[in-house]
């Protein structure tokens, strides 16, 4: 399961176009169990929001800095595609 947006808060999946690829970065909240390594790992990049990691400024991913981002998550909820 996938959740593109809560309220008007920002999304958890976005788009990021690098060169001729567009990647994602996304957080399955089905898999996504708050633990918050992700948050204590980059927290410049998520935060825990009712008990589920947020992403809350992707202005900031940079996917040849973060592209090893989806191994700190024990849940396996963060893809990067
Ligand atoms: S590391 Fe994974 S399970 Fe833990 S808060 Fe982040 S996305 Fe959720």
């Amino acid at each position: 399961m996938s959740v593109t947006r809560r309220g008007d808060s920002p999304p958890a999946s976005f788009h990021q176009r690098k060169g001729s690829h567009n990647v994602t970065l996304n957080i399955d909240y089905g898999l996504c169990a708050g633990c918050g390594a992700c948050a204590e790992v980059y927290p410049t990049l998520f935060e825990i929001r009712d008990d589920k990691a947020w992403i809350i400024d992707y202005t900031k991913f940079r996917f040849e800095e973060h592209k090893d981002l989806p191994t700190i998550c024990p849940y396996r909820a963060i893809t990067i595609e």
